[in-house]
């Protein structure tokens, strides 16, 4: 399955960025943890996400579709609604009238990021009484309406292209951790997204299982598949990803080509990064 077709759409207005974000901002209480982060994904891109942890990586790619709302800053997905988070925070602390206007708006517009993206977290969250295949067609049966034949079908498909055909009646604790997040990858891509959320879904995995995951996802970047992947992985990054952005403290401290990037930090807070973690 490719989704180069969607990638090739010409009627693309603006710069043709599939996903763009701008001053993305976020408070947990007191603790500022997204102090205007910009973000620019192209179809067919893969854009990583590194830097320490609790540097603001994770809750930038929640921002991206909707599990997080943050407090200011505007997101625009091609072709969907643009998304203006200081907007919403206003609403929300307006008048009542001002208010339910505001929160129905700000669930259309979830609803929105949600239906266009598919998120790929540490721990793959499979149901742990339903199969391997109920846990894929879930989604595709009960969010989009899709005729169970066809998701089956679907579902058996993706299966396939990651080896893991034959363990489509199995029970997740039938499968390795490896296997569990190609599950987990499968159930994403079977949403049928435009763009696919990785949330260092190799972190919780023993090591020799990380290879397997690695190479599903560079398949699926060789595929022309757009990506956000937040990740430890920095060879992954290296190979994989178009472009690199190293956050430190909410803040996007560099950006740009991993090679570049890797060999020549521009700043020395990423030089400090790389050296303690290369
Ligand atoms: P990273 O992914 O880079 O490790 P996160 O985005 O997970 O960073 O977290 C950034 C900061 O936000 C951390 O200080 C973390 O404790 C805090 N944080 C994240 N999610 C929540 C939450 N739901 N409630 C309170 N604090 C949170």
């Amino acid at each position: 399955m490719s989704p180069t077709d969607r990638h090739d759409r010409t009627d693309r207005p603006g710069s043709g960025s599939l996903l763009t974000a701008r001053g993305i901002q976020k408070s947990f209480g007191t603790n500022h943890v997204l102090r205007g982060v910009d973000l620019e994904v192209q179809p067919g891109e893969v854009v990583a996400l590194i830097g320490p942890s609790g540097s603001g990586k994770t809750t930038v790619l929640r921002s991206l579709n909707g599990l997080e709302t943050p407090d200011a800053g505007v997101l625009e997905l091609d072709g969907g609604p643009v998304v203006d988070f200081g907007a919403q925070a206003a609403a929300r602390a307006g008048g009542w009238a001002h208010r339910r206007a505001g929160v129905r708006r700000a669930k259309v517009e979830r609803a929105a990021l949600r239906d266009r993206s598919a998120m790929v977290f540490q721990h793959h969250n499979l149901f742990p009484h339903r199969t391997v295949l109920d846990n894929v067609i879930e989604g595709p049966t009960q969010v989009k309406r899709i005729p169970r034949a066809t998701a089956i079908g679907r579902a058996e498909e993706l299966l396939a292209r990651v080896g893991l055909a034959d363990k489509r009646d199995a029970y997740p604790h039938e499968l390795s951790g490896g296997q569990q997040q190609r599950v987990g990858i499968v159930r994403a891509l079977a949403l049928g997204p435009d763009l696919l959320l990785f949330d260092e879904p190799t972190s919780a995995l023993d090591p020799e299982l990380v290879g397997e995951v690695l190479s599903v996802m560079k398949e699926l970047a060789d595929e022309g598949w757009t990506m956000v992947v937040v990740t430890h992985e920095l060879q992954f990054a290296r190979q994989v990803a178009d472009e690199v952005l190293f956050l430190d403290g909410g803040v996007v401290v560099e950006r740009g080509a991993p090679a570049q990037m890797f060999s020549q930090p521009a700043e020395e807070r990423t030089r400090r990064f790389l050296d303690r973690i290369l």
